[in-house]
C-alpha cells in the first residue's frame, strides 16, 4: 500500500510495498510517485501519469522488480479529509502474477497447436470467419489454401512416428517462410494445414500454393539418421461470392485438394464456379 499527497508525491507506504518497489525506503517520502514507479518500468509510470487520482480505479500491468517481472493489479482510490476535501490517493499493488501466467497458458492450449506452434482448427476458423466478414464488408478478395502431406502414413510407417512429427514441424516452417502478417496459418487435421489469405484473389492465392509446394519439394528434411523428402498436395478457393461461407469454402478446397491427389499428388488446383482446373504458372 503506498498513500500519496494531492501532488502525488508519496507520504507513507508499508512494508509489503518496500519489498515490490526497489529503492522505497523512509527517504523516498516526499518523492514523486511517477519517479518512485521507474525501476518497475514504463507500465508502472505512465499509470500514474495517466490515472486520474480523482477517481476510483483498477488496472493490470506488468511490472519489473528486483527478482523479475510479475503482474499486478493495481487499484487507487481517493483519499478524502474528514471535511470531505480531496487529500490524496492510496494505492494498492496486487500481485496476480500466477493468475495471469495461468491464464495466458489456458489460452495458448486453447488456440495453439502444441506440435506445430501454429492456430489449432477451431482458433483458425473462428479468425478466419472474422478476415471473411470483414474482406466482404470492403469488397476485398481473400482466398483459403488447404494442402495436405503426400503419402504420410507411408513416411510415419518407413521412418517412425517421431520423425513423422518432425516432418509435419518441417512443412510449416516451410510454409511460414511465406506468409505474410496479416495472413493466418492453421493446423486443420493431422497431416493437413489451412492458410487463410485477405486481400488475396484465387491467382495470387493459386501462384503463393505453387511456391510452397515447390518449396516443400525442394527442402529436404535431414534429422541425425534419415533424409526424408516430403511433398503435398493443394487446393485453392476464392470466396468471389460474399454468400459463401467459410465451411463451403473450405468444402470447395477440400474438392480440388481431393482432385489434386486423385491426377498424381504435389499439384496445385484451383476450385471455380467453372469447375476444378489446375494451378499453371503463367
Ligand atoms: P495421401 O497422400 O492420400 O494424403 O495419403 P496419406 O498417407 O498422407 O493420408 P492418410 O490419411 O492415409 O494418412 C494420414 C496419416 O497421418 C495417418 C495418421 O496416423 C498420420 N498422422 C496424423 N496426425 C499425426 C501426428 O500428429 N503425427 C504423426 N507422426 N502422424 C500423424
Ligand atoms: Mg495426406
Ligand atoms: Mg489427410
Amino acid at each position: 500500500v503506498l498513500v500519496a499527497d494531492r501532488f502525488d508525491m508519496l507520504i507513507d507506504y508499508n512494508g509489503a510495498a518496500a519489498q515490490m518497489l526497489q529503492g522505497l525506503d523512509a527517504a523516498a517520502i516526499g518523492k514523486p510517485l511517477a519517479q518512485l514507479f521507474l525501476p518497475a518500468g514504463k507500465d508502472a509510470v505512465s499509470y500514474v501519469m495517466s490515472s486520474d487520482p480523482l477517481v476510483q480505479e483498477e488496472r493490470e500491468m506488468e511490472w519489473i522488480t528486483a527478482y523479475g517481472t510479475y503482474y499486478y493489479q493495481i487499484r487507487s482510490s481517493p483519499v478524502l479529509k474528514r471535511n470531505g476535501h480531496w487529500a490524496g490517493r492510496l494505492i494498492m499493488l496486487i500481485d496476480v502474477t500466477e493468475r495471469t501466467l495461468l491464464q495466458e497458458k489456458l489460452t495458448q492450449l486453447a488456440t495453439i497447436d502444441s506440435l506445430t506452434g501454429i492456430y489449432n482448427r477451431t482458433c483458425f476458423m473462428e479468425l478466419s470467419k472474422e478476415r471473411l466478414a470483414e474482406c466482404v464488408l470492403n469488397k476485398t478478395p481473400l482466398s483459403l489454401i488447404l494442402l495436405d502431406i503426400d503419402h504420410f502414413k507411408s513416411i510415419n510407417d518407413r521412418y517412425g512416428h517421431e520423425h513423422g512429427d518432425i516432418a509435419l514441424q518441417h512443412v510449416v516452417e516451410v510454409c511460414s517462410r511465406h506468409t505474410r502478417k496479416r495472413d493466418l496459418f492453421g493446423r486443420y487435421g493431422g497431416e493437413e494445414f489451412v492458410l487463410c489469405l485477405p486481400e488475396t484473389s484465387l491467382e495470387q492465392a493459386g501462384q503463393l500454393a505453387n511456391t510452397i509446394r515447390k518449396d516443400i519439394e525442394g527442402s529436404l528434411l535431414f534429422t541425425v539418421s534419415e533424409t526424408i523428402q516430403v511433398t503435398a498436395s493443394f487446393g485453392v478457393v476464392e470466396a468471389a461470392h460474399a454468400e459463401l461461407t467459410l465451411e463451403e469454402m473450405l468444402g470447395a478446397a477440400d474438392e480440388a485438394l481431393y482432385t489434386s491427389k486423385r491426377n498424381g499428388r504435389n499439384a496445385v488446383y484451383l476450385s471455380q464456379d467453372a469447375g476444378i482446373r489446375e494451378f499453371t504458372h503463367i
